[in-house]
């Protein structure tokens, strides 16, 4: 067993039930919701497994509940593998899932393509991480925000009215005056331009949420904050809910209203942003922020306990970990960990944060008491 010296001042609390606090907090309207979200993708067998009854599959996305409110923004914040793009493209119905419920304003929806399909997508709308390849090279923005107001029905009757639409918005992603960029092709854009372009393309179906899948990560670091400034004024004026996907947790923090952090497939903590980020829980958050550069730290003479926290490659989904998928890089592992699968317990004072995480089980609290016989 290995105990790290620095235990977590945040006291233990009861479970939290599934479609609890922290999968989205606040009391705006419920758009879209995910409940027990799993993806599993089976893998093609070799020859030798040919006639084995084995069946395996990478577990992408076990068991994951979100909820996207009105007017907020809900970032899914992992490391690369963890499954959030995975869960971004389950809620626009990309993939099918493997189990689990998504609900559009509290009715179940399945959609597997056609109109079906479009009537979801007019309401459900993603972008995607890099917006010169969501753009199609041979065509100008014109014919693509052109395509997406016909598609959804709202391009108006007349020529003119589609004009006045693909004037308005190019005006609400901020590439004004519209007409310097209505005749251009993608490569005459910068990056950050083509990507206010995909975002005036999915605005063109008129959604209610919008699935931003790593909207910055390929932007250059100078633009990146006029993007996401622009996508928090959206969420204000048009009452917006958002997912906001990203590595990076201090930009969740500056965006978006809840966090909610994946590892391996599981969702392992979620609160407000601002609770998440600074009082983390889940040794995996604390090993994000950790991970983010501050050159204070760097400065500093380096703990030995800080260096070896988290050491070591995010797990194989094909045979993951039994009990906590974290259980094999942590610090603070404790052998119930490795058999156990952690429940959702609350967190500290702040309604709406919870951790996945044997520490704050109130039997491993007080077995840590002094005195008390473990
Ligand atoms: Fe670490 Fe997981 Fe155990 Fe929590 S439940 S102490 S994260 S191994």
């Amino acid at each position: 067993m290995t105990q790290d010296a620095k235990a977590p001042s945040n006291r233990p609390g009861p479970s939290v039930p599934s479609g609890g606090p922290g999968i989205g907090n606040g009391t705006a309207e419920v758009v879209l919701e995910a409940i027990g979200l799993t993806k599993h993708f089976p893998v093609r067998r070799g020859l030798r497994q040919l006639f084995s009854k084995e069946r395996t599959a990478v577990h992408a996305v076990d068991d994951v509940h979100i909820t996207l409110r009105r007017g907020r923004v809900v970032a899914l914040v992992g490391e690369s593998g963890s499954g959030k793009s995975t869960v971004a493209r389950l809620l626009a119905q990309l993939y099918p899932r493997t189990a689990g419920d998504i609900q559009l304003h509290g009715k179940t929806i399945t959609v597997k393509g056609g109109s079906a399909f479009r009537a979801y997508a007019a309401r459900v709308q993603m972008i995607f991480q890099d917006p010169f390849a969501s753009l199609n090279p041979v065509h100008t923005i014109r014919y693509h925000l052109t395509r997406a107001l016909k598609i959804h029905h709202n391009a108006g009757k007349t020529d003119e009215d589609l004009e006045n639409a693909l004037r308005e918005l190019l005006t609400r992603v901020s590439l004004t005056p519209p007409e310097r960029y209505l005749d251009k092709f993608p490569h005459e854009l910068s990056g950050g331009q083509r990507q206010r372009v995909a975002i005036a393309r999915a605005l063109g179906a008129d959604p209610e949420a919008l699935l931003a899948d790593e909207p910055v990560s390929m932007l250059d670091v100078s633009i990146r904050l006029g993007v996401l400034n622009l996508l928090r004024d959206l969420k204000e004026r048009l009452n917006l809910a958002i997912l906001y996907i990203t590595h990076d947790i201090a930009s969740a923090r500056y965006f978006a209203d809840d966090t909610l952090v994946m590892y391996a497939g599981r969702m392992v903590e979620g609160g407000d942003s601002e609770t998440v980020t600074q009082t983390p829980a889940h040794p995996y958050t604390r090993l994000l922020i950790d991970s983010a550069p501050d050159p204070d730290r760097l400065a500093a003479d380096a703990d030995p306990l800080e260096e070896d926290r988290g050491n070591g490659e995010p797990p194989s989904l094909i045979r993951p970990p039994s009990g906590c998928r974290f259980h094999p890089r942590c610090p603070m592992a404790m052998p119930r960990c490795e058999t156990d699968l952690p429940i959702r317990l609350e967190i500290g004072d702040k309604p709406g944060h919870w951790a996945a995480c044997w520490l704050y089980d109130e039997a491993t609290v007080a077995a840590q008491q002094p005195g008390v016989a473990a």
